[in-house]
């Protein structure tokens, strides 16, 4: 029997739709040795042919010296795009080779994985344009559903490895029982989910009550019982305060700049001279149109939060989905002043498309995990920047 696996609700019957658009977004995508050896191999032989007849191993796959020994090279791109994307929109090792012997990004891709001891929680990346399309279905409730069956239907599942890890910590000196954070972010999930709060107070109502649970002290009692009291109690807060003010936005948002390597800068930075008048003129009078989508995005960083796993406490998990929030809110801001309109349906989607890119994809995890501690570690900054 396969482990327990959990996934909102939303994302259970994700299928690829074969846009292709994710191999031309200019994502960075590691190849194992073994497997460039094996698509090297295949070429040889004749097996698999690439677009534009390129044979040359130095355009195929581009060396990058930070990568780990075991996938020292990426996927060669030509203006964004995957050098085996072939015009029609298929990948070449995928039509001539089949699935195995893709690089295993391109297989997994867009699932994101933890792997702990309650099971494997999967969400998805919405880079890819059907899982962002997914975002804004209406026709079931947001929640964390198990054992869904379509999900089960893969037998292997790669990610983030924590089944021999120590529970997710409260903060720098407490850890929960892997019960208790899965009750959290069922609760998280929850939250976000009513349709009473804005998606702004529900990020404010959780990082109150998150801030009330980690001030558990052992003459509390239980800190299981402490949590959950904590999860029925607390009210949304002023929601220019937890970094979800406007400047606030702007500032998390080039904090994220910088956890970009070199290796994945794609062209200059995005300008954000006008990023405050986009964000007042053609975003926020259109933002609540469409909380539904942004409640559920959010929620999907809410759940298999690798922070939570590998960061220091509750602060640094829930300030990487205040950073998630300021990165739709700025990329929204900068498709509406590249189109020239107000926020629409098709805008949105884009720039959840273009935020996930950056989040997911873009972004070192190491980098991300350290902006996320300052929030645990620095006392003075906390959740209020
Ligand atoms: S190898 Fe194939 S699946 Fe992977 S990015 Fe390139 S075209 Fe897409």
């Amino acid at each position: 029997m396969g482990p327990t696996l959990h996934a909102l609700s939303i994302h259970v019957d994700y299928r690829c739709a074969g846009t292709s658009l994710c191999c031309a977004s200019g994502w960075r995508i590691p190849v194992e040795r073994s497997v460039r050896q094996h698509i090297t191999r295949l070429m040889a032989e004749g097996r698999i042919a690439v677009p534009g007849g390129e044979t040359d191993p130095e355009v195929l796959f581009e060396r990058c010296d930070e990568l780990p020994e075991s996938r020292s090279a990426l996927l060669g791109t030509r203006g964004g795009r995957c050098v085996f994307l072939e015009d029609s929109g298929l990948c070449a090792i995928h039509r001539q080779a089949g699935h195995s012997a893709l690089p295993s990004e391109c297989q997994h891709f867009p699932r994101i994985c933890v792997l702990h001891p309650l099971g494997v929680s999967v969400t998805l990346s919405h880079l890819c344009p059907t899982a962002a399309e997914m975002l804004f279905r209406e026709d079931r409730p947001l929640a964390i559903v198990v054992n869904p069956p379509i999900l089960s239907e893969r037998e292997t599942w790669e990610g983030l490895d924590a089944r021999e890890a120590l529970p997710p910590m409260i903060c720098p000196d407490a850890l929960m029982r892997w019960e208790d954070h899965a009750h959290w972010e069922r609760h998280m999930v929850a939250t976000l989910a009513r349709g009473d709060l804005t998606p702004e107070q529900a990020l404010g109502l959780l990082a109150a009550q998150g801030e009330m649970i980690r001030s558990w002290r052992e003459s509390d009692g239980e800190f299981s019982e402490h949590l959950r009291r904590c999860c029925d109690e607390g009210r949304p807060s002023e929601s220019g305060s937890h970094g979800l003010g406007i400047e606030s936005t702007e500032a998390i948002f080039r904090e994220l700049l910088h956890c970009i390597p070199p290796s994945a800068q794609i062209g200059p930075p995005p300008c954000l001279d006008h990023f405050a008048d986009h964000l007042g003129r053609s975003v926020q009078p259109h933002w609540l149109e469409f909380q539904g989508p942004i409640r559920r995005y959010l929620a999907s960083k809410a759940f298999a939060n690798w922070i939570a796993y590998q960061g220091q406490g509750m602060r640094s998990a829930l300030f990487a989905v205040i950073a998630a929030h300021a990165s739709l809110r700025v990329h929204a801001a900068l498709r509406c002043e590249e189109a020239g309109r107000p926020l629409d349906r098709d805008l949105l989607r884009e720039a959840i498309r273009d935020s996930d890119l950056l989040l997911v994809h873009r972004m070192s995890r190491e980098l991300f995990t350290a902006l996320c501690d300052r929030r645990e570690l620095d006392v003075s900054d906390h959740l209020t920047t």
